[in-house]
C-alpha cells in the first residue's frame, strides 16, 4: 500500500473473487455462473440502446421498474436497482447499521458480508451455523442487530422457508432482516411476499446467476417504501447512474422472456440432482442444496487436494480454507456435459488415492 492510503482502511481485507484464469480452458465450476447464455432478445435491445449512449441513463429506471413490479408481484415504489447486488448489500450495511446497531450473519456465509461490515466500520457478530450447517433463525431473534441472511445460504446451498424467516422478522420488529436471494430461483421460495406485510424485511436479488447476467451487473432490492427511500438516499449520494443504459435495456428484454429463465433453472436443478446422487454414490457427504451449486466433502481426500487435482485436470471448483469447511468444495452446477466430466474426474482421482 502507498504511504497515502487512508488510515481508515489499513486493516481491510478485500473479498477474493473466484479465479478467472486466462491461461487455458477450464470447465469453470467455481464462481456459480450460469452455463447458459442470457436470453437472446437482449442482444437486439442492447444494439438499439447503443446509439443513445451519449445520454445519461434514467436514474429512476421507471420503465424497467414497472416491468419488474409486474413480474415480481410488487410495486415500483418498493424497488431499487443497482450495478449488481453486491452494491445493494453494501448500501444496506451503510443504511441499516451504525454505531448503535451492529450486524449479524452466519459464520459460514457469503464472504462479502464481513468485508462490507469492516469497510463501513460496523460491529458484526458471526453466528455459528448448526453442526449440520443449517441455520437456525432462533439464534438471531434476540440480538437486536441488523441480520444478513443468504437464502439459500452460500456456500452450503441450504434454504429456509419464508415461514421461518417470517418468525425472525416478527420477533424483532425494530431491526431490519436482509434476505439475500441470489440463488432463490433454483428451487427455494422467495420472501418478496413478506415485504408487503412487514416494514423490516428487505429482499435483495441479482440477475447474475439464474438470468445469466453476471457480466452485465444488475441487482435489485424489494422492501417497504421507507427502506427503499433510505437505499436511494445512499445511491443518490454515491452514483445516481448506478445502472447503465445497456444493462437496463438488456434486463428489460430478459425479464420479458421468463420462460427461458425458468427452463434454464429446471435444467440446472436436473443437473444438480444428477451431481448430488453421483457424488453420494462416490461416498461424498453433500448438503441439501437448493442453489446452482453443491457443497460436498469426501472422507477419502481433503478438500484442498481434490480442488488441486481437479484443477490439474482442467476443472475449477471453489475451495475455502476456513476451518469448519476446509474439507468441502463448492461445485457450481454447469451443463450435463460439464457435470459428467466432473464426476468422471472425481472418480479417477479417488481411485488413484486408494
Ligand atoms: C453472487 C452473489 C451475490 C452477488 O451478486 P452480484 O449481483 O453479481 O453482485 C450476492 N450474494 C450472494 C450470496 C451471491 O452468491
Amino acid at each position: 500500500m502507498s504511504r497515502f492510503f487512508s488510515g481508515r482502511y489499513l486493516s481491510l481485507e478485500p473479498y477474493t473473487p473466484g479465479e478467472q484464469p486466462k491461461d487455458r480452458r477450464f470447465i469453470k465450476l467455481n464462481t456459480n455462473e450460469s452455463p447458459f447464455p442470457p436470453a437472446e432478445n437482449g442482444a437486439g435491445a442492447i444494439a438499439a440502446e447503443y446509439e443513445k449512449l451519449m445520454l445519461y441513463p434514467d436514474p429512476t429506471a421507471s420503465g424497467l421498474k414497472e416491468l419488474f413490479a409486474e413480474v415480481y408481484q410488487t410495486e415500483t415504489k418498493n424497488i431499487a436497482f443497482s450495478n449488481g447486488s453486491d452494491d445493494l448489500l453494501n448500501f444496506s450495511f451503510m443504511a441499516f447499521c451504525d454505531d448503535e446497531t451492529g450486524a449479524a450473519f452466519p459464520d459460514i456465509t457469503y464472504g462479502f458480508y464481513k468485508v462490507f461490515a469492516e469497510l463501513n466500520h460496523i460491529d458484526h457478530m458471526e453466528i455459528p451455523l448448526k453442526e449440520d450447517l443449517t441455520l437456525d433463525p432462533d439464534d438471531y431473534k434476540k440480538l437486536g442487530r441488523t441480520c444478513f441472511i443468504a437464502n439459500p445460504n452460500a456456500p452450503t446451498g441450504i434454504a429456509l422457508t419464508p415461514r421461518r424467516i417470517e418468525e425472525l422478522v416478527k420477533a424483532d420488529p425494530d431491526h431490519v432482516v436482509i434476505v439475500d436471494e441470489a440463488y432463490v430461483d433454483f428451487g427455494a421460495e422467495s420472501c418478496i411476499p413478506l415485504t408487503k406485510k412487514y416494514d423490516n424485511i428487505l429482499v435483495i436479488g441479482t440477475f447474475s446467476k439464474s438470468r445469466s447476467f453476471a457480466g452485465a451487473r444488475f441487482g435489485y432490492a424489494v422492501g417497504n417504501e421507507e427502506l427503499i427511500k433510505d437505499l436511494n438516499t445512499l445511491i443518490y449520494s454515491t452514483n445516481p447512474y448506478n445502472v447503465n443504459r445497456l444493462t437496463m435495456a438488456a434486463a428489460a428484454a430478459v425479464l420479458k422472456d421468463g420462460e427461458y429463465t425458468r427452463a434454464n433453472c429446471r435444467k440446472v436443478m436436473e443437473n444438480r440432482a444428477f451431481t448430488v446422487s453421483e457424488l453420494r454414490r462416490l461416498g461424498f457427504t453433500v448438503t441439501e442444496s437448493l442453489a446452482n451449486f453443491v457443497f460436498a466433502r469426501s472422507p477419502e481426500i481433503s478438500g484442498e487436494d481434490l480442488y488441486l487435482k481437479l484443477k490439474e485436470r482442467g476443472i475449477l471448483v471453489r475451495h475455502f480454507s476456513a476451518e469448519r469447511i476446509k474439507d468441502y468444495n463448492r461445485i457450481t452446477i454447469g451443463s450435463m456435459e460439464d457435470m459428467q466430466a466432473l464426476i468422471a474426474a472425481v472418480s479417477r482421482i479417488l481411485s488413484e488415492e486408494k
